[in-house]
């Protein structure tokens, strides 16, 4: 599975499951704010293997991605996450941080946790490469790809002229022979929690993540689609940090939770939610506003009224296949790095209209 297959239904409403596995990271990357360290939550084990376990291949996600905190500090759920997930039709991708890489090599247990995995993507960035050598992770990303798996790069740098961004993408593109896709982000103020799945939450040349939007602008948000298993089981509709991290969710933006609902009560309320659907078509200003519109009563009022409008389903379906169409460059141009959004083709069909 590439990275662009994954990256064109990220607009898709319930084309995807990102799952947090534990907020645990053995790793302390200065850049990283998802609350993740050596003692952070692990996901109830039981309620995600019984969530997944419920994918059917007539209802079920096509993409499960497996994120952290450091997904493989729980090895033996990774595997058997994948494999039910697989038993149904959906395929796994896993983000990791590349803890065990240090010497270069991929331990056993590693490679079992990966039997069923069908992409792997490696997250580098200097603060990464402070913690486990550039060399070891290119090595170990040889051995995953000796396995006859896909394997992409998430690379972070602070903006487009970041010279490390030059340098690392350069010598990915030379030591895989352009086989390997790269999806570029710039640092934010919030974390790296969702990793490449999130990219950049609402487009900031429309308004910012984090600050008010300005007056009179406001952006639909394809990250409204896939549901995100937050660490303490939670389903939040979007992988913004903020979101993920928030006791309580905010209503609007809670589906429920593993330990109480399946995959097909999930995914309802993903696709058919009034104000889901107003986010996704239409937006409700910045990150910012979104969070706070259950205290705007009137806001959140307009934006049910405008979602429960008979053309909204049609409305939104047309939205998603349209960004899918459109690709996975044209959809990082938005939300990733502008500048490096077409290395997202490199591996495929595409790879021959990448710049060198
Ligand atoms: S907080 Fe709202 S606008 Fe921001 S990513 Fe989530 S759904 Fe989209």
């Amino acid at each position: 599975m590439r990275l662009a297959e994954i990256i064109e239904l990220r607009p898709v409403p319930a084309a995807g499951l990102l799952a947090t596995l534990t907020r645990r990271c053995p790793l302390s990357c200065a850049h990283c704010s998802t609350s993740s360290g050596p003692r952070g939550e692990d996901t109830p084990a039981g309620a995600l293997r019984r969530f997944v376990g419920g994918f059917t291949p007539e209802d079920r996600p096509e993409v499960l991605m497996l994120t952290g905190g450091e997904p493989l500090l729980r090895p033996a759920l990774v595997a058997d996450l994948a494999a039910l997930a697989a038993a149904a039709g959906t395929r796994t991708s896993v983000l990791s941080g590349m803890f065990f890489a240090a010497d270069g090599r991929v331990p056993d247990r590693i490679l079992r946790a990966l039997r069923h995995v069908g992409h792997f993507s490696a997250s580098v960035d200097v603060f990464h490469e402070r913690e486990v050598p550039r060399a070891a992770v290119f090595r170990a990303m040889h051995r995953i790809r000796e396995t006859g798996m896909d394997v992409s790069f998430h690379v972070t740098g602070t903006a487009a002229d970041d010279t490390y961004l030059t340098d690392i993408t350069a010598a990915i593109r030379g030591e895989f022979r352009d086989q390997a896709a790269v999806l570029v982000n710039h640092i934010r103020p919030v974390g790296r929690a969702a990793g490449w799945a999130s990219a950049r939450t609402v487009p900031l040349r429309d308004t910012t993540d984090e600050g008010p939007s300005s007056p009179g602008l406001t952006a639909p948000c394809a990250m409204a689609a896939w549901p995100t298993v937050a660490f303490d089981g939670s389903v939040t509709a979007c992988c913004n940090q903020r979101v993920v991290d928030a006791r309580p969710v905010p209503e609007h933006l809670r589906l429920g939770h593993v330990a109480d609902d399946d995959w097909a009560a999930i995914r309802r309320r993903c696709q058919e939610s009034p104000v889901l659907r107003s986010i996704r078509t239409a937006g409700v200003g910045s990150c910012t506003d979104c969070r706070a519109l259950g205290g705007r009563p009137a806001a959140l009022d307009a934006a049910r009224r405008a979602g429960s409008r008979p053309a909204a389903g049609a409305m939104d379906a047309l939205g998603a296949r349209l960004q899918r169409d459109a690709g996975a460059a044209t959809l990082l141009r938005r939300y990733g790095s502008d500048r490096y959004a077409s290395l997202v083709l490199l591996g495929g069909p595409g790879t021959r209209e990448v710049p060198g």
